[in-house]
């Protein structure tokens, strides 16, 4: 059977690159190529780039209720078509369906609070002296470049697609050249919700070819993107070079604090959703777990026994709870880690191995993974693994959790599991990361401003504030004395300057 392609979308034209390479999508449970894109490089984007401008004059011109129309017949037309985006998702990154289908039914939310931003977001007045009015406006940034993961394709997109549209701009998204066949497919819908052509552009490729070209590009008004730490620092290098705003959502090694007075049941299912979701392919993923010494032993027994009955298999199955690696590559690096850690005289708990013999062998499959006896400073449990795997850790009292928590060189969430509402919110304030949760993980909402400290990112996702993020202010200063002022004669008036 023919491999589908799918084409890039270049000023509302479908196209293929301008070499005529294509690159190959794979299925992560079978290893069968389900796709292929373009592999696009700077001539493309040099084009998608030059159609943005071009869009830019009509869509940064659109009154941001009409924008909210367009975003909000998006989100409906998202809403009919789930199942197809969801199967395409499966497909392509290998995550278990149950939790595919429950992360894509809230991404209509995004586009529908952006609409209703846009249409109620307010300029101010500045109580500026003297007998001037001064108010400033938001103005559309203008073309924008998105550069996004493959662990949660439409996710990361829409957190920076929603207010990017919503504020005015026109983008140029470079996905992930392992999960590029949805931010394609949603370029279809996005015409059919009535978005003018040209102000979604798609060039599929890989990061240090197309990537790097649309995030050194001159035509760019900011970049936003989400990926590994160090894609981060070279994105952030050119944004420099070139003055242009910069945002990313980088990596992180996410701690999980548990004490006692939470009780053991709580803490493994709680640590549980934390740290084996999505195959613990998350950026905000449970992967130090700090336990209070006096229960630690009994969450350990426990998170052992649940790790060993978690459901691995066929992603497409809605009885599976995990699914496989998205790549061999991914694959690779957790039994790179899993082999460091034995080394560094951890303990395998629970898994350790990957998952051979027999359908196995069809994809990446690991298993869920628990490291114990675990000495701060090891590289497991300072590195991201971007996997299956926890570290535990046990904690004195709080002063030890919070040190413990806070020495990695990330910062981008944790959770705080106790009854204590004093301590959990002590905690919290206390904690060296831009999220913090309090008895949960893994929440997210359009609402919600998401986002690292530390090597985990600058600037925000969702909320307000990313709304004006992709805009620029401009203040606007206004005399509203008709006193005649000339400040070359010397009349004796006070001469006012500042
Ligand atoms: P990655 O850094 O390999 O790639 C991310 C994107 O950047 C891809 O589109 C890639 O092609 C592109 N890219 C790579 N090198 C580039 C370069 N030199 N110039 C321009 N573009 C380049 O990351 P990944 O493996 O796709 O995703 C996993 C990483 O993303 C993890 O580190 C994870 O923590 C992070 N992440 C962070 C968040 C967050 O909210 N902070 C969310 C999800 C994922």
């Amino acid at each position: 059977m023919a491999v589908p392609e799918f084409k890039m979308l270049v000023g509302g034209e479908r196209v293929t690159a301008d070499s005529g390479q294509w690159l190959d999508v794979e299925n992560p449970a079978t290893r069968e190529i389900i796709a292929r894109v373009p592999e696009g490089d700077s001539a493309d984007i040099d084009a998608a780039i030059a159609a943005a401008h071009e869009a830019q004059a009509i869509w940064g011109n659109t009154p941001p209720q009409q924008r909210a129309v367009v975003l909000e017949r998006f989100a409906a037309l998202m809403r009919e078509r789930l199942d197809d985006f969801v199967v395409r998702e499966v497909e392509q990154i290998g995550r278990a369906i149950r939790e595919m289908r429950a992360q894509l039914a809230r991404l209509p939310e995004w586009y529908e609070y952006y609409a209703a931003v846009a249409r109620t977001h307010e300029g101010a007045l500045h109580p500026f002296g003297g007998p001037y009015i001064n108010y400033t406006q938001r103005r559309p940034l203008g073309v924008v470049g998105l550069v996004t993961p493959w662990n949660h394709p439409m996710l990361i997109l829409t957190k920076k697609l929603a207010p990017a549209l919503a504020a005015g701009n026109c983008v140029v998204v470079k996905p992930s050249e392992v999960a590029p066949i949805t931010p394609l497919m949603m370029g279809d819908l996005l015409e059919e919700a009535g978005l003018p052509a040209g102000v979604y552009n798609v060039v599929t490729g890989y990061g240090p070819t197309a990537g790097k070209a649309l995030t050194e590009h001159r035509g760019i008004a900011k970049i936003d993107v989400t990926g590994g730490t160090e894609t981060g620092r070279h994105i952030g290098a050119a944004a420099g070079r070139n003055l242009v705003n910069f945002a990313a959502e980088l990596g992180g090694k996410a701690s999980v604090l548990v004490f006692d007075d939470v009780g053991a049941g709580r803490a493994v299912s709680g640590s549980l959703f934390a740290s084996f979701i999505a195959s613990g392919q998350t950026c905000v993923q449970g992967a130090r777990l700090l336990v209070q010494d006096t229960i630690h032993d009994q969450v350990v027994d426990e998170l052992v026994k649940r790790v060993n009955a978690i459901v691995i298999g066929d992603p497409m199955d809605p009885a599976t709870q995990m699914g496989p690696m998205v790549s061999n590559r991914q694959l690779d690096t957790v039994k790179r880690y899993v082999a460091i850690g034995r080394e560094e005289g951890a303990t395998v708990a629970a898994g350790g191995e990957q998952l051979t013999g027999g359908d196995w062998d069809r994809g990446y499959y690991h298993q869920p993974t628990v490291f114990t006896d675990i000495r701060p400073g090891m590289r497991i449990e300072q590195e991201e693994i971007f996997g299956p795997v926890v570290c535990v850790m046990p904690f004195r009292d709080e002063a030890h959790a919070v040190e413990l928590a806070n020495a990695t060189d990330f910062g981008l969430a944790g959770s705080v599991w106790t009854r204590d509402v004093a301590r959990a919110h002590r905690v919290a304030r206390r904690l060296d990361m831009g999220i913090v949760w309090i008895n949960d993980h893994h929440r997210i909402d359009p609402s919600s401003p998401w986002g690292g400290f530390k090597d985990s990112g600058v600037g925000k996702e969702n909320g307000i504030v990313t709304y004006e993020a992709y805009t620029k202010t401009q203040s606007v200063i206004v005399n509203t004395s008709d006193e005649p002022f000339d400040w070359f004669v010397d009349d004796a008036t006070d001469k006012r300057y500042s």
